[in-house]
């Protein structure tokens, strides 16, 4: 099977050009689903394909937030090529095959992440068998998996950047500046029951500044598959381009706000105080959705994270007594605590199972992790994945297990390697309480984000630079009718289990009632009891096993007829 199949690093010099070039028709595609199941291809009904829910909010019940995001990859490959392709996102192994069957595809690319590689393994066998002329072309993290080559029936396995390659095998020029496409962040967003409408203009655009980041943490597959160590890949380099960028989002989506797909974009200062300096010329009150280190977000005052529109904020805390060069000397609780108050919602980061925990010492970790009562809190397993350096690290110590599936191996279910203090079925106990004890104490998430709304729109309201002083008041003008509704639900439905979060919600719903206008005061009596009725309607829904799967999406590009 792999006698033929080319094993690329996507900066390849020398790449085997298609002889069709611009003009092969091309298919780019995610592993098909559904998803949120246990089955032979590796879907998991414990790793569904909703970020937040698989592993930020899991323990929320219907409190979580749910929605999808698309396979950005592809279609950023999709929008900087020349050549006529077809983008299928989240197919079902019916539209994939009635897709192949439909057209005579050239060239047909899928993209993975590990736990897929068996989705992908039948997807070759499909493309094979139905479109037989095809070249196929596997990308995305599933590629470092050793071996990958003898696992798949592919013509070219290219590991890293995506764009660049795909135009060099396809003749184009591979330094050619990137387009962005117009990218919706999430979609089919529910919570509390309900499912958000999807109005143009009500989501947040996603932005990819640049992939990779130079931190190098050793477990960080992100940041391994884009070269590692000191490496990354900038799309944007300066801050006028992406403020160029962002301006066209706005005008093609009608949005204000950004998800900003980069690992550490606070990282770049030079390029954000740019950004920064654009925004305010032309006076616009963008708000940023980012990742970025302890180290990064140092590196700038509370006044220009706000000034830059950074509302949302996701960072790394890992484990106070962690080593990694991104926290060294950090109050991550200081610090978060002062994100919250200047009304910059935190999403932490922590991760189970570091070298250094013990059953002794695991408990008291997590409550630390807990006591930053940050607005999300994501937690994850210690897991060497293939590609990073503590994939290898642990591969020369022989402590692998060599029976674990790959689809096991995503962070959220147990150890896949072999732990000096903690064991396999441990590991899933510690993680498994770590959520559960962040929502005891902490409450909904949901709950959080209306409090830190409502701090930084007290702080800022009257804030002399108009742009800020009119991003709170038009979330606080959009949002406080829904969230002292929400608030109220919350209230009672905790009232059940939990006095003391049920007070502590109580407290900001009234405090939302003295800072609200009067279409806000009086909206919780007639919208909470909705809400609290589909919140007790999908807590049996998902009590009786109910699953959401992303729907399937197909968007053509230099197509004729399309
Ligand atoms: S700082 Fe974050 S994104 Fe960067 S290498 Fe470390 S874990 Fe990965």
């Amino acid at each position: 099977m792999d006698n033929s199949t080319r094993l690329y690093p996507s900066d390849s010099a020398e790449v085997e050009k298609h002889p069709k070039g611009i003009t092969a028709r091309i298919l780019l595609t995610s592993v098909f689903g559904p998803y949120a199941q246990d089955d032979e291809f590796g879907s998991r009904s414990i790793n569904p394909m909703e970020l937040y829910h698989n592993q930020v909010t899991r323990a929320q019940g219907s409190f979580s937030l749910r929605m999808f995001h698309r396979s950005w990859g592809i279609m950023l490959i999709q929008a900087n090529i020349s050549a006529p392709c077809t983008v299928l996102d989240f197919p079902t192994q019916k539209d994939f095959a009635r897709e192949l069957k439909a057209h005579e595809y050239d060239v047909v690319g899928i993209s993975s992440i590990i736990v897929n590689v068996a989705k992908v393994a039948e997807m070759c066998r499909m493309i094979r068998q139905f479109s037989p002329n095809s070249k196929i072309l596997v990308g995305g993290h599933v590629t470092a998996i050793p071996g990958i080559e003898k696992m798949i029936d592919a013509d070219c396995i290219v590991r890293g950047e995506g764009v660049s390659w795909m135009r060099r095998y396809l003749g184009e020029d591979a330094s050619a500046p990137i387009q962005h496409p117009p990218i919706v962040s999430g979609m089919r967003t529910r919570i509390m029951g309900v499912r958000l409408p999807e109005r143009k203009g009500a989501t947040a655009a996603t932005i990819i500044p640049s992939v990779g980041c130079p931190m190098g943490c050793n477990f960080c597959t992100t940041s391994a598959f884009f070269g590692g160590k000191g490496k990354f890949v900038n799309f944007f380099e300066s801050g006028d381009e992406l403020f160029e960028v962002m301006q066209n989002m706005e005008d093609q989506l009608k949005v204000h706000s950004f998800f900003v797909m980069d690992e550490n974009f606070l990282l770049h200062r030079e390029r954000a105080m740019r950004l920064l300096d654009r925004m305010k010329a032309a006076q616009k009150s963008w708000t940023m959705s980012v990742f970025a280190s302890a180290n990064a977000i140092r590196k700038y005052t509370m006044q220009e994270l706000v000034e830059l529109g950074v509302s949302w904020l996701w960072m790394g805390l890992e484990s106070p007594r962690a080593g990694y060069s991104k926290l060294n000397g950090a109050d991550t609780r200081k610090l978060t605590r002062e994100l919250r108050e200047h009304g910059i919602r935190v999403q932490g980061s922590t991760i189970i199972g570091l070298e250094h925990h013990t059953p002794e010492n695991i408990v008291s970790e997590i409550e630390h992790a807990v006591s930053h009562d940050t607005d999300f809190h994501q937690f994850m397993l210690y897991t060497p994945v293939p590609g990073t350096p503590l994939y290898q690290q642990m591969s020369e110590e022989g402590r692998m297990l060599s029976d674990v599936d790959y689809a096991d191996v995503h962070g959220q279910f147990k150890f896949n390697f072999r732990h000096a203090a903690i064991s396999r079925d441990d590991s899933k106990r510690f993680l498994d309480f770590a959520f559960w004890r962040d929502f005891q104490v902490n409450g909904p998430s949901l709950y959080r984000i209306a409090r830190t709304l409502l701090a930084g729109w007290k702080r800022y309201r009257d804030w002399p630079d108009t742009r800020v002083r009119q991003r709170f008041a038009e979330e606080m003008h959009r949002l406080s009718c829904i969230y002292s509704s929400a608030l109220w639900a919350m209230e009672r439905q905790f009232r059940r289990v939990d006095d003391r979060v049920s007070d502590r919600i109580g407290e900001l719903r009234e405090e939302f009632k003295r800072e609200s206008g009067v279409v806000s005061r009086m909206m919780p009596a007639v919208l909470g009891p909705v809400l609290l009725l589909t919140t007790r309607r999908e807590e049996k829904r998902l009590t009786r096993g109910k699953t959401y799967e992303p729907p399937t999406l197909l968007e053509r590009r230099n197509w004729a007829g399309a």
